[in-house]
């Protein structure tokens, strides 16, 4: 007996030892290609699926296995290869890329090694429910209520919304384990995964059922081209294609919605919700000019759904936003709609240019309808984000972390906020038309190289911008710090002064910073560029008495602003 177990326990440490023994390499190959069969069942909370998918070895060895994760409320059926049956070990994986906090991981032994570039296709078969899950959240204590708030995904016969990678692996991915209660960890995680498959198309034929033919529900998938679902014996069918899932998170809607429709957006709204609804569909209707003006004619219909909960947080992907629609305030839904819009509008596989236009958008929303200070309000409400980036105390963890450029990061807040900043910069910089003709002639097919943005918006320029790129875009130099160093003022004749300003910048990345001289009765801005860790020299001819000179309006981001007001002592003019 007691040998029986005691050798019992020695093949487990052996399993054991032999999965760990294989030191699996979790992102080995990218999924270069999705064709999958999806049936959706409210009623069960189902989902079932069948297709191909392509890996590519992108690592530098040859990799005999594969390993496959999907959320861990499914279950492996089969995994094939050219029709043969592959032995695969399913395992439980602790990882938060899922909202359930685990992925159902099969770890597949191919038929034979595939080499460093070399392909392979796998037919697989899995299924199983998705029900409100928020574990990931719960388990670091995050209460209930607001959990399902952030992670409110899920089948079921009266709503279901589910979206991709990050949320739910409702088709299959490989990324090593995401820690949520790490500060940055899933997004690197993701950011990774991301791209990877910057390059890599997703095709679904998805069918959901439907028992009520009479009071059939709306069916919504955020897919490049995606055919109107028919409706055929109970059930609705897509053909839906992604061109790319480096941009777009794929999330499929069920619901009774009721639908807005005006130009350029259709808005789906839940029963009850028709004010607010009107509310977005008006705020977006007096967004379009603006949008339209700088980042030409929508190439397709903004689609913006409903989400029950009052408190769930709004999800976009390209130019689907899912929100809880309640808000009566005209000023968020011109907000929310000027970004979506413009991802109608205007796409690109690189984050930085996807997203950060999208959030100067919304600056440029503000600025049309209560002025630039308005603008630069709402770009400060980000700039605290970035300036917790920048003054990250603990040490990095790897070379990505210490150094982000903009030009190829997945990261949210980059992408997002500092992005948004540089465009608002270069705008600033070049002035409206030379902006609007460089994005008219951008072509996201074209942008194969880190520097196609910069070569297009050089050609409507005679400035230099090879500094700005290289501290904002191709490099993370940080933010700049500005300081007037010293103030000279001189008195001209008959009636004037003349003002010598001296301004340090103790950052590492250069930028054209405005900069204000208040006198009795008026001010006068002008502007500088100062590049990192040197000094700027500009003269400024004033007609009274100078008083105090401002070094940034806000629409520079800095890590300090504590030390941009310089006060110009009466006694200090030079007779
Ligand atoms: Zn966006």
């Amino acid at each position: 007996m007691k040998l029986h177990s005691l050798r019992f326990c020695f093949l487990c440490a052996l399993c054991a030892s032999a999965v760990n023994a294989f030191s699996l390499d979790r992102e080995a190959f990218t999924f270069t290609n999705y064709d999958l069969n999806v049936r959706v069942e409210p009623e069960q909370q189902r989902l079932g699926v069948r297709g191909k998918i392509t890996l590519r070895n992108d690592s530098a060895t040859s990799q005999k296995i594969a390993v496959l994760q999907i959320s861990s409320s499914l279950d492996w059926r089969s995994i094939k290869a050219g029709g043969k049956q592959l032995q695969f070990v399913s395992q439980p994986y602790t990882s938060d890329i899922d909202h359930t906090g685990a992925l159902s991981e099969a770890v597949v032994t191919l038929l034979e090694a595939v080499p460093p570039k070399a392909s392979v296709d796998l037919e697989i078969a899995y299924e199983g429910v998705i029900v409100l899950d928020a574990t990931r959240l719960t388990r670091v204590g995050t209460p209930e209520t607001t959990a399902h708030s952030a992670d409110w995904d899920q089948i079921s016969a009266k709503f279901t919304a589910v979206r991709g990678a990050g949320y739910v692996a409702w088709y299959p991915i490989a990324t090593e384990a995401a820690d949520i209660s790490e500060s940055t960890n899933l997004f690197d995680v993701l950011g990774r995964w991301k791209a990877r498959e910057a390059g890599s198309p997703m095709h679904l034929q998805i069918a959901v059922s439907s028992d009520d033919e009479a009071n059939a529900p709306e069916f919504l998938v955020n897919a490049t081209t995606c055919p109107t679902a028919h409706e055929a014996q109970q059930q609705f069918v897509a053909d839906c294609t992604y061109r790319s899932l480096g941009s777009v998170v794929p999330s499929l809607v069920v619901a009774n919605y009721e639908v807005l429709e005006r130009s350029g957006i259709a808005v789906h709204f839940l029963r009850g919700h028709d004010a607010a609804a009107a509310n977005y569909a008006d705020a977006a209707e007096k967004v379009i000019p603006v949008i339209g003006e700088w980042f030409g004619a929508p190439r397709s219909k903004a689609e913006t759904a409903d989400l029950a909960d009052p408190n769930a947080a709004p999800f976009e992907s390209g130019p689907l936003l899912l929100t809880p629609l309640t808000s009566a305030d005209p000023k968020l839904a011109g907000l929310a709609a000027a970004h979506q819009l413009t991802h109608a509008a205007f796409s690109s596989p690189r984050p930085w240019i996807n997203e950060g236009l999208a959030h100067f958008a919304q600056a440029l929303y503000l600025e049309h309808q209560a002025g630039r200070r308005a603008a630069l309000d709402y770009m400060g409400l980000h700039r605290s984000g970035l300036s917790l980036i920048e003054k990250q105390t603990r040490p990095p963890r790897s070379e990505d972390e210490l150094s982000r450029p903009l030009v190829n990061t997945y990261d949210e807040e980059l992408s997002r906020s500092k992005a948004m900043y540089a465009w608002w910069m270069l705008r600033d910089m070049l002035g409206d038309q030379a902006l609007k003709k460089a994005l008219a002639s951008y072509h996201p097919n074209g942008d194969n190289e880190p520097s196609y943005m910069q070569r297009l918006i050089q050609a409507q320029t005679q400035r230099d911008l090879e500094w700005f790129f290289d501290d904002w875009v191709y490099r993370d130099r940080g933010l700049p710090d500005f300081k007037v160093a010293s103030a000279f003022t001189r008195k001209t004749l008959p009636e004037g002064y003349m003002l010598t300003i001296t301004v340090t910048n103790l950052g590492t990345a250069g930028a054209e910073v405005p900069l204000t001289v208040k006198f009795a009765g008026g001010v006068i801005t002008k502007r500088l560029v100062v590049r990192g860790k040197s000094n700027g020299v500009i003269r400024v001819e004033v007609p009274k008495p100078p008083e105090e000179i401002v070094v940034n309006d806000g629409s520079v981001p800095e890590s300090d602003t504590a030390n941009n007001v310089f006060k110009i002592e009466a006694g200090d003019a030079a007779k």
